[in-house]
């Protein structure tokens, strides 16, 4: 049998949202479409809680409040199962695409929405796609004020839909509090490369991602892998989109179970909130000078 890693310093991430949601798609299926769309999320996420329980590891789900305010018989089995319910916030929207009032109103809704569910606090959120960016100055103070501890919406690589490639890429305080964990990444020469999951961990043959991925923690001391439940269900219905779009969304989710079985096999998975809210992590001020690199540290 597989052994597990020892340390316990890692997290696995499940990003909670519907096939017809991803941002890949944004541009062919509006909000007001959604409704059109047959759901899988129980189906998916009956096929990750059992690979979780099989391989005894709990998890931190970022969900929306789209899919808690349809399915909360589903958010009560997670958290009963000892994982983490984290928010994603409502409607999963570009943050380019929302002003303030929108934005705050989206992630409170969620946290709320949740909280009812639960009967629990809500502690940490994920912006859709990672995109917080050094443009969007007020979304941090807009997440202390609805009552997050922590935030996990940072990427810090160059990619076409998301990433603020000169942030840290590990875990600090902001100016107001708000603890931001940011998604692996491994560090070759001068550049980041992304660890932490999505469509490259689809991509890659396993031993190649769990290579970079055990680089990014002996560099980083901690793992923060994402996922998502679409990204294993090959019958999902397909989405008319452009090549690129959907070879990203559809590449290998065939295999991809057995390769999230392995992951689980091989790292000691613990939550978010476990693993990183006691933690005494630097205060590096201001998020705008944070995302351009030019923070204290
Ligand atoms: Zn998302």
């Amino acid at each position: 049998m597989q052994k597990k890693h020892s340390i316990n310093n890692s997290s696995l991430t499940i990003d909670v949202e519907e096939y017809f949601q991803v941002e890949a798609f944004a541009n062919n299926i509006k909000r007001s479409e959604w409704v059109n769309y047959p759901s899988r999320i129980e189906y998916q996420m009956q096929m990750l809680l059992d690979v979780l329980e099989e391989t005894n590891v709990k998890a931190t789900f970022f969900i929306l409040g789209y899919i808690a305010e349809r399915h909360p018989e589903l958010i009560r089995l997670i958290a009963e199962k000892g994982h983490e319910i984290a928010s994603h916030g409502f409607n999963h929207q570009h943050i380019t695409k929302q002003n303030q009032k929108t934005f705050s109103s989206d992630i409170m809704q969620a946290k709320l929405l949740l909280e009812d569910i639960i009967s629990a606090p809500v502690q940490g959120y994920r912006a859709p796609c990672f995109s917080i960016t050094a443009n969007n100055h007020w979304a941090h103070d807009e997440i202390v004020k609805a009552g997050y501890l922590y935030s996990s919406s940072t990427y810090p690589i160059a990619h076409d839909f998301y990433g603020v490639p000169d942030a840290p890429r590990t875990p600090y305080y902001l100016e107001n509090g708000l603890l931001e964990i940011p998604i692996s990444t491994a560090k070759y020469g001068k550049k980041n490369f992304p660890a932490g999951g999505g469509g490259y961990f689809r991509l890659l043959p396993y031993f190649i991602f769990s290579k970079i991925l055990n680089t990014s923690q002996k560099q980083l001391d901690y793992i923060n892998f994402y996922t998502h439940p679409w990204e294993y269900d090959p019958k999902q219905p397909k989405i008319e989109s452009n090549v690129k779009s959907n070879f990203r969304h559809r590449i290998n989710q065939g295999t991809a179970l057995n390769k999230l079985k392995k992951l689980c096999k091989a790292y000691r998975f613990d939550t978010l909130a476990n693993i990183h809210l006691m933690k005494d992590y630097p205060n590096l001020g201001k998020w705008t000078n944070i995302a351009l690199g030019n923070s204290k540290v």
